[in-house]
């Protein structure tokens, strides 16, 4: 739709205020205690020593920190405010850990000095060469989901190749474990930096292994009760068949459904979360997993359900709140307004955009919400008729003013984007941000 991007600093300023407790842990674990123990280590060495190891240090410090935040451990995605923002995270370290070995890998340690090699030493430092290539191979299959803006070729690497090659890195982590353990290093291996660097490697195995098998505990059946084929989404409820999920309005959860073709797990928010255990998705086709499913998925179909994930929980989010759904992100909305009560004290405009109202889902239960709860204001924005969205539209729209609210958004990045530079540029910026991406890679 060509939205207007926020500027550098602006992203900056957005990144700095998701990512809460996590950051700090990030650099601490993963940059300032491998760098101060390399200097500690190898700073009297000459040259640029202290420094490549530093490098390699770092990189191997860091691809821990990845496999750590790649396992959904339970309680980490709090750090980061949900685990979209864990995931947003752990792309942009698989980033830096590519520069980092790149110069890690081309400055070299020198080896003059050292003793002659044992045999352990010269293949501890073949494994890391061809750890490295693996990675960079990896690295830029993950980097280029889709192949680099060329005229008329739009081919997407399919998530599932994707996810496979992904499961790689961990192999590499390991790899590289080895070399760091039996590579002939210049400073004394009972420096502290041997030994944080086993401890990495320890932790970073065991999150390897978790996020290959630890979904085997955390997934429950549901059977598929009603499918409701709306005009943009398929309308799915199941309930458990078993131990019902621990999902909280705004969760997501991971699905794959026992029918053929539905086998690989995808993520979807949760929209209705009822007492009986019972829960629904509204799925949209964007693709071919999600188009499928809209013909095959029928009552009675099997699922497998992994959650619920995600910190997007409207109830930090102050006493004025501003909630904007566009499309298909009005799920986490619809289990929020479900849950509102008459009593709730808070001040909630709701703006939902789409082209026509025909393409709303589940508009009765917002407007059951704005019947039940004074405190709700739902505004329907539809394109057709009410010309584009913007923020001044959005600020029209609020009996409050934004700095004293919250914002809660999801649907596309770059129509939020524009809205808080639109709204930083009106003057008014609100208050804190917070939104959900359907997107992790
Ligand atoms: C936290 C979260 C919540 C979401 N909630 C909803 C929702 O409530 N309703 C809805 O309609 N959509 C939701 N989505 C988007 C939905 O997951 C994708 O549209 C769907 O996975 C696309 O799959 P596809 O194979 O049909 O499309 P494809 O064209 O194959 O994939 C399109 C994009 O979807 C993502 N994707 C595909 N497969 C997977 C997978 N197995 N795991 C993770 N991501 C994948 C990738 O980024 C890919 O580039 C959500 C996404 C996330 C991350």
């Amino acid at each position: 739709m060509g939205f207007p991007t926020l500027g550098w600093l602006d992203r900056i300023f957005l990144t700095w205020n998701i990512l809460v407790a996590g950051k700090l842990l990030i650099a601490l674990f993963g940059i300032l205690v491998p760098v101060a123990l390399a200097f500690a280590a190898a700073g009297h060495l000459v040259g640029n020593t202290w420094m490549v190891i530093a490098l390699g240090a770092t990189a191997f410090s860091l691809m821990g920190v990845n496999l750590v935040l790649a396992a959904r451990l339970p309680g980490v995605d709090r750090l980061f405010s949900g685990l979209d923002q864990v995931y947003w995270v752990h792309k942009w370290l698989g980033i830096s850990i590519l520069v980092l070995a790149f110069n890690h890998q081309y400055f070299k340690v020198a080896t003059d000095g050292l003793q002659v090699m044992q045999e352990i030493s010269k293949l501890a430092i073949t494994v890391a060469k061809y750890s490295f290539y693996t990675l960079l191979v990896l690295g830029l299959i993950s980097f280029f989901k889709r192949v680099p803006k060329m005229p008329k070729i739009t081919w997407e690497i399919p998530y599932g190749v994707w996810r496979q090659t992904h499961r790689l890195f961990g192999l590499v982590f390991l790899g590289i474990a080895f070399h760091q353990f039996f590579v002939k290093a210049p400073f004394d291996n009972n420096a502290f930096l041997a030994t944080y660097l086993n401890f990495v490697a320890l932790i970073g195995a065991a999150a390897f292994l978790y996020s290959q098998f630890g979904f085997l505990l955390r997934r429950r059946r549901f059977k598929v009760v009603s499918v409701d084929k709306h005009q943009t989404a398929t309308i799915v409820d199941l309930v458990p068949t078993g131990r019902p999920l621990k999902v909280r309005p705004g969760s997501f959860a991971f699905v794959s459904f026992a029918t053929k073709g539905l086998g690989e797990p995808h993520p979807f928010t949760v929209s209705q979360v009822r007492a009986d255990g019972g829960i629904q998705f509204s799925i949209r086709g964007l693709g071919d997993y999600t188009r499928r499913l809209r013909d095959a998925i029928a009552v009675g179909d099997m699922a497998r359900i992994e959650g619920g994930y995600g910190r997007f929980h409207h109830h930090r989010g102050g006493p004025r709140q501003i909630w904007v759904a566009a499309g298909i992100g009005v799920t986490p909305f619809l289990a929020w307004a479900d849950h509102l009560k008459p009593t709730d004290a808070e001040q909630i405009t709701m703006v939902y955009c789409m082209r026509n109202p025909e393409e709303g889902v589940a508009l009765d239960r917002l407007r059951a919400a704005q019947e039940r709860v004074p405190g709700f204001k739902l505004v329907l924005h539809c394109s057709d008729t009410d010309g584009r969205f913007d923020a001044a539209k959005l600020v029209s729209y609020l009996p409050f003013e934004p700095a004293s609210a919250s914002f809660w958004f999801c649907g596309p990045a770059p129509m939020r984007d524009a809205l808080l530079k639109g709204m930083k540029s009106l003057g008014k910026s609100p208050a804190s941000i917070h939104f959900e991406r359907f997107e992790f890679r």
